[in-house]
């Protein structure tokens, strides 16, 4: 079983200042993410307040933290985290059916642009998913609801859609690619998921109940706390130290996920910061078996 040093979950600034650093104190490390980077980052005008850096544009930077990866030989592991399960010595981090291992984790999966609906949390595991490819069996000739908020996921719900007997489908992004032969668009924004043991139904904005089986939120980023059960959070966001250390061991948070303001240069603190952490209690914890 291959263990490595450092699981960086997150392909953001924070996440991109954690692998430089773990590169360069030579930890073997995974950095999760797409390579697209930061979807942020892009959508960003003008940055004027990065030092060093006057007025730049987000695409612009996104070129130049491409480049820096690249030179630096930082791969990214293309992989959407579903579940990360501490097993005491490592922790085993879930990608769909892949497994990965590490001896410490640095959650830099940014903040949750789309904030959770009622019933969202409290029915997550009895009907609501987050997970297309993990899930999606479960649902196979049923009616489900599939709330979209990014293009690049997309091929996610036109998965769904293969497999479900019926979809009523909303996305939350302008140019979607979803056509009638995939099921139905739903008419208005779903304002709450029903269910008691499990999920019933979807109600909408305007008052419409539709009954489904499922619903599915395909989302860039997720809250950690869904990802990492026992994960203490304070207003939202992972609760930190000034360490970046959360309440699991082994564990550290940085940017946007640990709280306001967000900005790209706490972003890239928090994330130097936490991979320094993780680099310290490798240490301590190689004299400790020592
Ligand atoms: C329009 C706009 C303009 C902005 N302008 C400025 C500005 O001028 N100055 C400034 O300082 N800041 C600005 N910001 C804020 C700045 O972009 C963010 O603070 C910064 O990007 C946060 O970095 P991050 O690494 O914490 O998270 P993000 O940039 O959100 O990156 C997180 C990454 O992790 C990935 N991820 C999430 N979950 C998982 C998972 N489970 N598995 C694998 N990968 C995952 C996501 O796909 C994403 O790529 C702006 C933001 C926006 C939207």
């Amino acid at each position: 079983m291959n263990v490595a040093d450092i699981a960086i979950v997150g392909s953001g600034p924070a996440g991109i200042s954690a692998a430089l650093n773990a590169k360069i104190r030579n930890k073997s490390y995974y950095l999760f993410g797409t390579a697209a980077l930061s979807d942020k980052v892009r959508r960003s005008e003008c940055i004027s307040n990065y030092p060093g850096i006057a007025d730049v544009g987000g695409r612009t930077l996104h070129e130049m933290f491409t480049g820096q990866l690249s030179q630096a030989g930082i791969e990214i592991t293309e992989k959407r985290i579903t579940g990360i399960y501490n097993m005491g010595k490592y922790f085993a981090l879930l990608a769909d059916q892949d497994e990965f291992y590490a001896k410490t984790v640095i959650l830099a999966t940014g903040v949750e642009t789309v904030r959770p609906i009622p019933g969202e949390r409290e029915l997550l595991g009895r009907g609501v998913s987050y997970c297309a490819t993990c899930d999606g069996n479960l649902y196979k000739g049923k009616t489900i609801a599939v709330i979209c908020d990014n293009a690049e996921m997309e091929e996610e719900a036109f998965y769904l859609a293969e497999l479900a007997g019926k979809v009523y489908y909303r996305p939350l992004f302008k140019g979607s690619g979803f056509a009638a032969g995939h099921g139905e668009l739903l008419s208005g924004p779903v304002a709450e998921i029903r269910g008691e043991e499990r999920v019933s139904g979807i109600c909408l904005k305007d008052g419409t109940e539709i009954s489904v089986d499922g619903v599915f939120f395909l989302k860039e980023s997720v809250s950690p706390a869904v990802l990492l059960r026992g994960l203490d959070a304070e207003d939202g966001h992972v609760a930190v130290n000034r360490r970046m250390e959360t309440n699991v061991k082994g564990c550290y948070a940085a940017g946007d996920c640990t709280g306001i303001p967000y900005q790209l240069a706490k972003a890239v603190g928090e994330g130097n910061v936490a991979a320094h952490s993780a680099i310290k209690y490798l240490a301590e914890q190689a004299v400790k078996k020592q």
